[in-house]
């Protein structure tokens, strides 16, 4: 009987220092499992006097239940002790500010690229697109460009392996179309294009649009129609328009376009140069060339093309100075056009 006082010492000493459920679980295997020390002496009862066992057996499960008791308190204790725990570190300040998700929006030359396809989809025209990497006939030679051309050298080009380029401006598409089918056509071509250089006007990739009809008695009134009708539309200003005599290698006539500058109209201001005027396209008569080359008879059909960079009227339209913020990525930036 004195193992029973000392088996109970242990016990409550192990049961007092288990730190955890789990060191918990594991005293109570110790004393009352299988082979723990109280279910040993239950068992040993067969080796004593029969008239002791009853005395020695009641002692022995009054032990176990004094020692259950005692894991019982203490696990109550351990739960009661990890909840104190886990609310102190799990604290939630209810007056703390939201975290709010923050609304993301279309870039400023996406939302000008899908304005401008707008107004050319109202009247009538096809938004096709093409390959960025082209071959070298795509992008020059069709285009009345010919190996050795000085007008090349204008271009800036990133070569790529195998005679292939970075299309350097979207006019290829131009020929793709021109290529792939009869006239009557009346398509624009927005797209990525590529020069090297880099400066507060340039980058080395920006975007392009190109238009391009072509059907019979097609003329040049009918270009200066169009391009005056579209930049009026597109600014939402009766702005003036003028063209100036110009020389593209794939048009002739050619000419530059300038509208009258959109932020002092027509005053002279630091945006214009003080002249008043903005240029913000090329275009002309499709020539002859170009035409017979893509397999469409001149002598029947005339076209007139015309392009420009989506970039330069982004920052005319929303009166940004330096081209490079566009392509930054800076989101303070950016989310003054959501
Ligand atoms: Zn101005």
């Amino acid at each position: 009987m004195d193992s029973v006082e000392d088996i109970l010492g242990q016990a409550g000493a192990a049961i007092d220092a288990a730190a955890d459920t789990r060191a918990l679980d594991e005293a109570r295997v110790v004393f009352l499992g299988k082979k723990g020390a109280l279910t040993g002496l239950l068992r040993s009862l067969g080796d004593l006097d029969p008239a002791e066992r009853p005395q020695a057996g009641a002692l022995i499960n009054d032990a176990k239940q004094q020692v259950q008791s005692w894991i019982d308190a203490r696990a109550r204790q351990l739960s009661a002790e990890q909840l104190t725990e886990s609310l102190s570190e799990e604290t939630v300040d209810v007056t703390l500010p939201g975290r709010r998700q923050d609304q993301g929006g279309l870039h400023p030359v996406t939302q000008v690229l899908q304005r401008i396809e707008d107004i050319f989809v109202g009247a009538g025209y096809e938004v096709v697109e093409g390959p960025e990497i082209e071959d070298d006939y795509h992008n020059f030679e069709a285009l009345n460009l010919p190996p050795h051309h000085p007008a090349r050298a204008m271009h800036d080009t990133f070569y790529v392996d195998d005679g292939k380029v970075l299309r350097t401006h979207t006019s290829p598409v131009q020929v793709r179309v021109m290529e792939s089918g009869q006239p009557p056509i009346r398509v624009i071509c927005p797209g990525r294009v590529y020069r090297r250089d880099s400066d507060i006007t340039h980058t080395p990739m920006f975007h392009q649009v190109e238009g391009l009809v072509v059907d019979e008695g097609i003329s040049f009134a009918d270009l200066k129609g169009t391009v005056i009708d579209f930049v009026q539309r597109f600014f939402e200003k009766d702005l003036a328009v003028r063209f100036r005599a110009s020389y593209f290698p794939f048009t002739e006539p050619s000419a530059e376009v300038d509208v009258e500058c959109v932020q002092c109209r027509g005053e002279g201001c630091r945006t214009c140069s003080q002249t008043g005027w903005i240029e913000v396209m090329g275009c002309g008569m499709v020539h002859p060339n170009v035409l017979s080359m893509s397999g469409i008879d001149p002598e029947r059909y005339s076209g007139f093309a015309f392009g420009f960079g989506a970039d330069r009227l982004s920052m005319l339209f929303y009166r940004v100075d330096d081209l490079r913020l566009f392509f930054e990525n800076d989101v303070r930036f950016l989310a003054q056009f959501n």
